[in-house]
């Protein structure tokens, strides 16, 4: 039975009360890094439907988990709701803001800041209807719900998630990657399980690049590979070598610029590492 949500939920904050709806709702439980570029795991009904905000975001998997992030620039009060037939259930959260540097890198070649060849630039609109295809994978899993592990075995932060870019003294989008400086030719190592939704080995800005789907529309990414060892299409498992390190594309050095998106939003994927899920590992 469809329920309208707005009504139900206004009509109990008019009267004030918790009315037997409200008590017969799914279960919910959230364990999350509540800030900007954080994100969070719930645990509710199996299929419950999903509400951050206003926005239905999805149903929770068949084990009843679901996924939830929080954008760069999200604002400050962000509200999760779940519904079944029985009923709905909300949780309010603060979301801190989060601490973004600025970033200036000199001396990149102008073609991969302010790129005016109209050759490349088809070849740019190309390659970004690829990654939008890549984005907007949703398969059916909650391969989120055991938690993330590094990509590598060893590294060094070398650039944060969200720094305010400054490239050749362009100011450009922020850096919406945490750049994991490595090695060239070090093994890129699955964080959890996944598909493959894209494995492209020469793109003009991200060089090798390989996207994976974790479910309900989380997708993780590796830039400026040097080696690509899976397909798009392909299923992978937590440890499993995506690829090695490299400077293909916009790079100044050997490193992994790994990001992470869901449904439109740019999240930091250093604070999905490590994340319990309720009830998780
Ligand atoms: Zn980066």
């Amino acid at each position: 039975m469809p329920l309208n949500r707005r009504a139900l939920l206004g009509g109990l904050t008019a009267a004030g009360l918790a009315g037997p709806a409200l008590a017969e709702g799914p279960p919910l439980i959230i364990s999350g890094r509540y800030r900007q570029g954080g994100c969070a795991v719930g645990l509710t009904s199996p299929r419950a439907r999903v509400w951050l905000g206003d926005e239905l975001v999805g149903q929770a998997s068949v084990t009843g988990y679901f996924f939830l992030g929080f954008d760069r620039d999200a604002g400050p009060a962000a509200r999760v709701t779940v519904e079944t037939e029985l009923g709905t259930s909300s949780q309010d959260m603060t979301i801190a803001p989060g601490d973004f540097d600025v970033q200036r890198i000199g001396g990149l070649p102008p073609d991969q800041v302010t790129p005016t060849d109209p050759a490349l630039l088809e070849r740019i609109r190309a390659e970004a209807a690829l990654k939008a295809a890549g984005y907007a994978s949703r398969i059916d899993a909650d391969f989120f719900r055991d938690g993330f592990d590094m990509p590598l075995k060893a590294w060094r932060l070398s650039a944060r998630f969200g720094g305010q870019r400054i490239l050749n003294g362009v100011p450009q989008t922020p850096h919406f990657g945490s750049d994991l400086a490595a090695p060239k030719g070090s093994a890129i190592l699955a964080p959890a399980d996944g598909v493959v939704t894209l494995a492209a080995p020469a793109m003009h800005f991200e060089g090798g690049l390989t996207m994976i789907d974790h479910g309900q529309g989380l997708v993780t990414v590796y830039l400026h590979q040097s080696r690509i060892d899976v397909a798009t299409g392909q299923a992978v498992t937590r440890g499993q070598t995506l690829g090695a390190v490299g400077m293909t594309g916009r790079a100044t050095g050997p490193h992994l610029c790994w990001r992470m998106r869901w449904r439109g939003r740019n999240l930091d994927p250093m604070l999905l590492v490590g994340l319990q899920s309720p009830y998780g590992r």
